[in-house]
């Protein structure tokens, strides 16, 4: 990727924007970029920098991104409900000329780990119930707002797309880098420090994402897995959790523990507007990542804001249990298309006649009868039990998670909850520190049919 139209080679010291900033750290890379922490050399604030690579196509991808980041700054005066703080934020754009050519570069608020990275962490349990309702509390706000208030579409909600904020940027460096030095001490420390740097962890983790279980396997038969082995080093997990979370490195307070109670806020931001568009101008069919994608979008049928419903309530489901909600695999006598979609109507059912007539690809995966075509034997297996037998929940646990969730889920993407409606669920009343968050002109269960570009692209007449 370091070639002509790729890449900058960046380097720590480097300077950038006329000395402005300096490169100190590597914080993660995407398919359109690498990402450096970076000092600001006049205030000395810390920043991060998304250096996009040169080709014409990043680049021109990088100016609708910017695009839609100003949207989402700009709009922040009508946002009624505070969802535009979980959104990272645009600082500054510029133009880096380097030895691969001209480079898009924006400038960003410092974010720590992604929220893959925090999955892995807890593998092989889910991340505590208290955080995976303070997240989604979080991701639905972001996305009420950019539906609702900017008609922006990010299409590609992920956990890597998430990102947790820390407290005190310089602090937890400081941490880092004492941690570097104790790690030098003592080896056992590095595996650890590895998985807990967001910046070092992002890197990691981002490819090995694909060897991750999920609840649906063609080729094997269901296995119940119990989930109650403990967690790894837990100490110096809590220790560094605490510090990014909060920026406080504080030794005796408390420890975060796997079932223990949470009294910190998380926050959390959903980053890269690199594949946004707008309710009104859809850039591409071909929108999400595999685990992530909505059935319309496989059947190639219209798609809307609803499409990022159906993504949110997949990376939901990987918070509760570590485990991909759909996990598709090719087979002999079938694609990876086919087993997505057999896996979706075991878990929600047989699909809507809506989407079997509007989808442009269906004759591809069903027959005139609605049956799939390349794939005969179906097994069954809803939410509310999935959630129980295999992952142990009680009876009401699993019925009120499902009860979230499965709104999200609809097949059809015009009858799919809005995120608005869904910070109203019961499920997330309890969220620590934003018990009293509420979406008053939303109805808890209403769809978001009456949003513009819902669920296809708008057109005015
Ligand atoms: P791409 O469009 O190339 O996928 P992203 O915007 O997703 O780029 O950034 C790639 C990775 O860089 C992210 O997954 C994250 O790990 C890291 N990253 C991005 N922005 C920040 C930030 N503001 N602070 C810290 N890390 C970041
Ligand atoms: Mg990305």
């Amino acid at each position: 990727d370091y070639k002509p139209g790729g890449n900058h080679p960046a380097y720590i010291g480097e300077f950038y924007n006329n000395g402005k900033y300096k490169l100190t750290r590597k914080l993660g890379w995407g398919h359109f970029s690498t990402v450096w922490l970076a000092e600001e050399t006049i205030t000395n604030q810390h920043v991060a920098l998304k250096i996009v690579k040169s080709d014409k196509v990043y680049s021109e991808a990088a100016k609708d991104e910017i695009k839609v980041l100003k949207k989402l700054k700009e709009t922040q005066k009508y946002d009624r409900y505070g969802g535009s703080g979980n959104i990272m934020k645009l600082l500054d754009n510029f133009i880096h000329e380097g030895v691969n050519g001209h480079h898009i570069v924006m400038v960003f608020e410092v974010l720590g780990e992604n929220l893959l990275a925090m999955i892995r962490r807890y593998e092989p349990n889910g991340v505590p119930i208290s955080y995976v309702k303070q997240i989604t509390k979080q991701l639905l706000l972001g996305l009420d707002y950019m539906h609702r208030c900017c008609g922006i579409i990010h299409t590609d909600i992920k956990p890597e797309n998430i990102l947790m904020e820390i407290g005190n940027v310089e602090k937890t460096i400081q941490i880092i880098d004492s941690m570097n030095n104790k790690k030098r001490k003592n080896s056992v420390d590095s595996q650890m420090k590895e998985l807990i740097v967001g910046a070092t962890c992002n890197d990691v983790i981002q490819s090995e994402h694909s060897v991750s279980t999920s609840i649906h396997k063609r080729s094997k038969s269901h296995t119940l897995i119990t989930k109650s082995q403990p967690l790894p080093s837990p100490s110096v997990i809590s220790e560094l959790e605490e510090s990014l979370i909060t920026g406080n490195d504080n030794s005796a307070s408390p420890k975060l523990h796997n079932n223990a109670s949470v009294n910190q806020q998380i926050t959390v931001k959903i980053a890269d507007l690199g594949n946004a568009c707008w309710y009104d101008k859809h850039y591409t069919n071909s929108i999400q990542t595999r685990e992530y994608r909505s059935p319309e979008v496989l059947l190639n049928a219209s798609w809307g804001c609803s499409a990022d419903i159906w993504s949110s309530a997949c990376f939901i489901f990987e918070l509760l249990t570590g485990d991909f909600l759909f996990e598709p695999n090719e087979g002999h006598s079938f694609s990876k298309d086919d087993d997505h979609l057999a896996q979706m109507i075991e878990l929600l059912g047989a699909f809507p006649d809506y989407l079997l007539e509007n989808g442009k690809n269906k004759k591809k995966f069903f027959t005139s009868k609605g049956q799939l075509r390349n794939i005969s034997k179906l097994k069954y297996w809803p939410l509310q039990d999935v959630l129980k037998e295999k992952y142990k929940y009680t009876a009401k646990d699993a019925n009120e998670i499902a009860d979230f969730l499965l709104p999200m889920l609809r097949l059809d993407p015009r009858k799919r909850s809005d995120a608005g409606s869904l910070i109203n669920h019961p499920w997330l009343k309890d969220t620590i520190g934003m018990e009293h968050i509420t979406i008053s002109d939303r109805k808890l269960y209403s769809v978001g049919d009456d949003i513009p570009g819902w669920s296809h692209e708008f057109t005015n007449g």
